[in-house]
């Protein structure tokens, strides 16, 4: 696509957009009474306008029918997650019964542990990508130490090279080859969340299972950004939140996947009566009976408020599609490339440079070179909501949902403006 540095021709890309018509859905923060610039829809995605009649209905359903909601409100508390199956399998690419929503993002990466992170005296290492998110590097240097093996060899972190920002494919393969007699697990944000990076999630799979590894995602900056397709990926288990590209609200609920080939299997896993049996769950009886689908591994009835917020902003997925939306994506972070690209070619005394590579979803994350926090602080004032990382990283999201073309030219104004003020 040929992109063109002007208001006139953002404004042409908005009026052809197919999905013009769903930035309406959603609640601005307001900077002088305008609408901000949104760019941090991968940390918290903005609200839907529809999300507090969801919640207001569960709240009549509570008023009206009290404990007999479970079965007769609207949508009935009991299988309130049964609904997200095939909305969520389509995010994903699971077959409906590989998906389940409960929990949270880093609890649920310890309970598919249990099941899916088994060290043997042979095999026991873990593989991952090296600055992996906070939570995730305390997930695995616990998981190894329960099990009574040690963070510092055998957690295996693969680097970008020396001078580089992103980490090699093939030295991802090479490091699983090079570790497969002592791996146990390969586990990988599916996109970095710093640097933007998606990995190539069906070859890492392969590789790590002839390696005779198990396969692990955490899908928390992709699930709602880039197309997946989990099931046909052969992927183990995978897991993700929902309050970043999926809008269903702060500390929203967790979804989880588990591939079919494991449901019958005996491996072990935690258990809870959200995981029985459901036509033998309220006999209270003991003996767990896990039901044959990925809802074995949920262990508690239902957040219904937060499954609520869920339930608004899967809606809005469906009919939006992932298909649309990462179409739109590629056009708008290009035009975001762009964008910068024209700041720096007008720029000598500072460069902004791009460290997300070609595989990417709609973040963009910059250096901002010769520049500083002030440099972020002027953004928010002039009404621009993105993320700063010390020293001096810059990570931007334009979510294909809401926001638009005009977004992002008007960002290279402000940008602009603000070097000049430097
Ligand atoms: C956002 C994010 C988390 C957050 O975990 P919670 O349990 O939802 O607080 C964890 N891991 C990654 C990779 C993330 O991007």
């Amino acid at each position: 696509m040929k992109y063109q540095n002007n208001l006139s021709f953002a404004r042409l890309q908005d009026k052809k957009d197919p999905l013009k018509k769903f930035r309406a859905k959603f609640l601005f923060p307001k900077h002088k009474g305008k609408d901000v610039i949104y760019f941090t829809g991968n940390s918290l995605g903005l609200q839907p306008r529809s999300t507090s009649k969801y919640i207001q209905q569960e709240l009549n359903d509570w008023a009206k029918y009290g404990v007999e909601g479970h079965f007769h409100a609207k949508h009935p508390w009991f299988s309130y997650h049964e609904i997200f199956s095939k909305s969520v399998s389509k995010i994903v690419g699971a077959k409906p019964s590989e998906v389940v929503m409960m929990n949270q993002l880093t609890s649920n990466l310890h309970f598919l542990f249990v099941s899916f992170y088994r060290p043997t005296k042979e095999r026991y290492k873990i593989l991952c990508e090296a600055k992996a998110f906070p939570s995730d590097q305390y997930v695995l240097e616990s998981q190894v130490k329960f099990h009574g093996y040690h963070p510092d060899d055998d957690i295996i972190e693969i680097s970008p090279r020396e001078g580089e920002h992103n980490i090699r494919h093939e030295d991802i393969l090479s490091t699983i080859e090079k570790n497969k007699n002592e791996l146990a697990l390969v586990f990988i944000g599916g996109v970095n969340y710093y640097s933007g990076q998606v990995f190539d999630m069906k070859s890492i799979t392969d590789a790590a299972h002839n390696a005779g590894a198990m396969v692990g995602f955490d899908l928390a900056h992709a699930a709602g950004n880039i197309k997946l397709n989990l099931h046909d990926w052969n992927v183990d288990f995978a897991a993700w939140c929902t309050y970043k590209y999926l809008n269903s609200g702060p500390g929203s609920i967790g979804g989880a996947f588990i591939h079919e080939r494991h449901h019958t299997t005996d491996l072990p896993r935690f258990a809870g009566w959200w995981g029985h049996d459901k036509s033998s769950r309220f006999k209270m009886e003991k003996g767990f009976k896990p039901i044959p689908s990925a809802e074995a591994w949920a262990l508690s009835n239902v957040p219904i408020i937060s499954m609520a917020c869920h339930k608004a902003a899967v809606d809005i997925f469906d009919e939006a599609g992932m298909n649309a939306l990462t179409t739109k994506s590629e056009k708008l972070t290009g035009y975001l490339e762009f964008i910068i690209q024209e700041i720096n070619s007008q720029n000598k005394n500072y460069k902004l440079e791009i460290i997300t590579p070609n595989e990417r979803g709609c973040q963009l994350s910059i250096i901002a070179h010769g520049l500083g926090k002030s440099f972020h602080e002027k953004l928010i004032q002039h009404g621009v909501i993105a993320d700063w990382r010390e020293p001096n990283v810059i990570r931007m999201a334009p979510a294909p949902l809401y926001n638009s073309f005009e977004d992002v030219y008007r960002f290279g104004e402000i940008v602009t403006m603000a070097l000049r003020m430097k």
